[in-house]
């Protein structure tokens, strides 16, 4: 029997370095962990370098290359991916941009960057894209709402560089940077032109939207700015389907997760309650997923929440909400046909609050897998496992072959 699916769960930077709170034990070695544990005695164990050693990851070049996709070559800023997870649909050579609504005061001066966290901003939105008008660049756009005080802004057109400066000081107390193009070309300067006046086009739509009008009545800041940043364009991404042969979905509360997904063609499922943090139905994940493969070939699901208490440095939170996504993986250990493959995207020592380059650890599991002796799902028991050491891309390939879908290479 060959199992002829496959379920790829990333639990968002899981993996972490000794941890002095936890007697010098990284979260995930400390963890109650039956059923990660179960699945990795199951299963093939290993380590990985998600890009290369020493290499540190952002969650979207690491998911680009767990996907197969080498972000050397596709990755071109984050902007493109946010706005593809905000539902706007990039075309190679677009110019993508993530953005967030901020709050300035009447001379100028940002006030707020998150404009009082914000959520549910739609309407204004949806004004601007009615409003701005920068038909004098012979260029269209579109702007649309992402999670909370968040937006993502997409140009198209000709003549457009992808090139350009971020209008966002990163702190508060000082008016917004002009954008300005960073290499000597015009195709620069002029997403760089195009930016400073929708940004001062769209900000005199905001000034007078009831919504913050409302909001300044009642105390509230006003979403009255748009700050712009990740400007990137969008590459040509070969479909997943073509690539492998195989349908596929994508399950996540992160919009850059799912704009990764939407790019290559995985489809988006919608779970409810799911969250990106801590309090996500991680369980309803599970289910959909298991629900998706009846369907699809292939399913990615992304579970955060630990590397939020990673950026937090909180080694007890994230040795307890590991607890926490181990019961709700449960249900996994009955999943037949199918090969499942358990990993990060990358470190996130509590120890450095960010991500790192330490390699993740790896289980796959399923039917025709050479078991190994590892019986521990954390960083060190991995370690000595069958798989060795491998690389992020290396994962689809391995995946492919044990399904039976990989090319031979040779007679
Ligand atoms: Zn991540
Ligand atoms: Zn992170």
């Amino acid at each position: 029997m060959t199992a002829n699916k496959i379920l790829f769960i990333v639990l968002d930077g899981i993996s972490d370095r000794p941890c002095p709170e936890l007697g010098g034990l990284t979260p995930l070695a400390a963890a109650k962990k039956p059923v990660l544990n179960k699945l990795a005695a199951e299963g093939c164990c290993g380590i990985m370098d998600t890009i290369a050693p020493g290499i540190r990851p952002g969650s979207d070049t690491a998911h680009l290359a767990l996907l197969g996709y080498d972000p050397h070559k596709y990755y071109t800023g984050r902007g493109p991916l946010e706005c593809e997870g905000s539902g706007i649909s990039m075309e190679p050579g677009m110019i993508g941009f993530r953005c967030n609504f901020a709050t300035i005061s009447k001379d100028g001066i940002i006030m707020d960057r998150r404009a009082g966290r914000i959520h549910d901003t739609q309407a204004l939105s949806g004004a601007i894209q009615e409003g701005v008008d920068l038909s004098a660049f012979h260029v269209g756009f579109s702007f649309r709402s992402g999670a909370g005080h968040r937006a993502a802004l997409a140009l198209k057109g000709e003549g457009l560089g992808h090139c350009v400066s971020s209008n966002d000081p990163k702190k508060e107390g000082v008016a917004p940077l002009t954008v300005k193009g960073q290499r000597q070309s015009q195709a620069d300067q002029k997403t760089a032109d195009i930016c400073n006046e929708f940004v001062k086009q769209s900000s005199e739509i905001l000034f007078r939207h009831p919504i913050n009008v409302e909001r300044l009545n009642k105390g509230l800041n006003p979403a009255n700015v748009v700050l712009m940043r990740g400007a990137g364009e969008m590459g040509d991404f070969e479909p997943f389907s073509r690539k492998y042969g195989l349908s596929g979905s994508v399950i996540s509360a992160a919009s850059l997760i799912t704009g990764i997904g939407n790019i290559v063609g995985l489809e988006h499922v919608h779970v409810n309650g799911i969250t990106g943090s801590q309090d996500s139905n991680i369980a309803g994940k599970i289910a959909a997923a298991q629900a998706e493969l009846k369907k699809k070939d292939f399913v990615l699901v992304n579970i955060k929440g630990a590397d939020e208490s990673g950026h937090d440095g909180l080694a007890v939170q994230k040795r307890d909400f590991i607890g926490k996504i181990d019961a709700a993986l449960e249900p996994l250990l009955a999943q037949e046909d199918c090969i499942i493959i358990i990993c990060a995207d990358h470190s996130t020592p509590c120890t450095i609050r960010d991500h790192s380059a330490d390699p993740v650890p790896v289980i796959i599991r399923g039917e025709g897998v050479r078991m190994d002796s590892v019986v521990r799902f954390d960083e060190y028991s991995c370690a000595t496992g069958g798989l060795s050491r491998i690389h992020g891309c290396d994962l689809m390939p391995i995946a492919l072959d044990l399904i039976n879908k990989a090319h031979k290479f040779g007679a």
